[in-house]
Parts: structure tokens; C-alpha cells; sequence
């Protein structure tokens, strides 16, 4: 069943961004290991062009996930590169990046996500790593002509996602109804599962929990998931394993004490940041 349903709030972020933020901040404990969910985009070019300029992140990984236009990146490590419609970058900041992230000028309505995801206490200092996945390297998954599963990592019908070298548990699908069909998704009774709906409308387990677009739905652990729609519907389903650790967080740095996340900001201020 469904535990609580989140309506998309418009924030600005970056410098000057535009944006709607499904959670982020407040929901800390009971979307554990989830931190932040963004989902960016406008047809008009000044919500969004001003971008995100240099900035650091230690201790969790951004997953953005690019549905329509571009987005231009670069970092401390020396990486450079634009992910376009349908590319994912899933980025490990571990230890420490500095990154800035800009979108491109897009002829049309730009579109996309970002997720931050917690790192384990045991990975919170790891060697950062960034994964530029391809639109093509991305497994669809096409149950019937009308239900198509995107695979960004996880696994479906004994398939693997495209994503797998992850140190955490985490499954990211987009799935596509079309034709009022359904579909079901058997999940991990410990994870957290939530699912966002970025296009038209569907209900979850019964006719009485319908999610419409720009909502999300977080669910109660242990059910099996079975969503149907009485037209069409594209939403992302998102789990994973609770860290069940503390956490001490502040902007883009997660770490699980106060001392740790101050020594992040003296370094970051004194340039011993990047490891
Ligand atoms: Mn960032």
C-alpha cells in the first residue's frame, strides 16, 4: 500500500534554476538511502541556462538522468562531457569532487531528474568515479507491445541494469504503460521503494490510490508492486536498502557526524578538499 503520496514543489537552485523538488531536506529518515529527488525542465531556456557552477559533494552519488536535451559537465578529476537525451550519469563522490553541471540551450522542453543517493559510513571516503551511461547502453525491456522498462540498474525479468558496480543496493527503472495495461514489480522487503510519474497518470495496488504527474508515491516495505492506468503513464520506480545510519548533512555534503561534516567544509575552504 502507499504509505504517503509527495506532490512536486517548484524551487530555485544552482544559481538561478528553476526546478521541482519531489523531497529533499525533510524527509531524511523514512526514505533512507535517498536523500533528494529534483526533477528539472522547462521549455523556456532563461529557468534553466544560469545551471549549477562549481560545487563540491562528499559522501553520497547524484544519478541525472537526461529525458529531453543536454547537459554539460566538468570536475576536479579532469572529466568533461555532455550527457544528452536518455544518457545517465551516475557520479560517486565519495571522498570529494568539485563539479559543475550546465544545461545546454535546448530547442524544445528540456527534461530531466536528479537523485541523491547516501553512501554507506564505509564508502563515504571512497575514491570518487563518474559513469557516463549511453541512452543505447541502456537495456529496454519490452514485456508486451504496450509495457516497456527502461533498465538503468537493478534487475528485471533475470535481466541486469546498466548500471551494476554499485557499492550500495539500488534499483532505477523507468517504465512505460501504454493502452491501459499493467504492470507488476516484485521487490525486496527491506527496500524503499518510491515511484514518480513524469507523464499522464496510474493507480497503484487498487482504483483508490491514483498518482497523477508530478507526484510520487512512497510505498509500505514488503508489498509487490502493481500499477495500472486506464490510458498511459511514464514514471520512474526507485529502491533501495536503508543504511540505517546517522546522518549529518548539510548542501551537497552527507556525512555522519557534525565533525566530519565540518572538517569537509575547512577543507573545501582551505583547498585540501579533493583527495
Ligand atoms: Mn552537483
Amino acid at each position: 500500500m502507499i504509505n504517503k503520496i509527495l506532490t512536486a514543489e517548484p524551487v530555485i537552485e544552482g544559481a538561478g534554476v528553476k526546478l521541482k523538488r519531489v523531497f529533499g531536506f525533510y524527509e531524511k529518515g523514512e526514505l533512507d538511502p535517498f536523500l533528494l529527488f529534483d526533477h528539472f525542465g522547462s521549455p523556456n531556456p532563461n529557468d534553466y541556462l544560469q545551471g549549477f557552477p562549481w560545487h563540491p559533494h562528499r559522501g553520497m552519488e547524484t544519478v541525472t538522468y537526461m529525458l529531453e536535451g543536454s547537459v554539460e559537465h566538468a570536475d576536479s578529476l579532469g572529466n568533461k562531457g555532455v550527457i544528452n537525451n536518455g544518457d545517465v550519469q551516475w557520479m560517486t563522490a565519495g571522498s570529494g569532487i568539485i563539479h559543475q553541471e550546465m544545461p545546454l540551450n535546448y530547442n524544445g522542453e528540456m527534461q530531466g531528474f536528479q537523485l541523491w543517493v547516501n553512501l554507506p559510513k564505509k564508502l563515504k571516503m571512497t575514491k570518487p568515479k563518474y559513469r557516463d551511461i549511453l541512452s543505447e547502453q541502456i537495456p529496454i525491456i519490452n514485456m508486451n507491445e504496450n509495457v516497456k522498462v527502461k533498465l538503468i540498474s537493478g534487475e528485471y525479468l533475470n535481466k541486469k541494469g546498466a548500471v551494476t558496480d554499485l557499492g550500495i543496493e539500488i534499483f532505477y527503472l523507468d517504465v512505460n504503460i501504454e493502452n491501459a495495461d499493467v504492470f507488476e514489480y516484485e521487490i525486496n522487503s527491506e527496500y524503499t521503494v518510491f515511484a514518480y510519474v513524469y507523464e499522464g497518470d496510474a493507480m497503484f495496488f487498487d482504483s483508490k490510490s491514483v498518482i497523477d504527474k508530478n507526484q510520487m508515491a512512497l510505498f509500505n516495505k514488503g508489498n509487490q508492486i502493481k500499477v495500472t492506468t486506464t490510458n498511459s503513464v511514464k514514471f520512474l520506480l526507485i529502491g533501495g536498502k536503508p543504511l540505517n545510519e546517522p546522518i549529518a548533512w548539510q548542501g551537497p555534503i552527507v556525512m555522519n557526524t557534525q565533525e566530519e561534516l565540518q572538517q569537509a567544509f575547512v577543507e573545501y575552504r582551505n583547498g585540501t578538499f579533493i583527495k
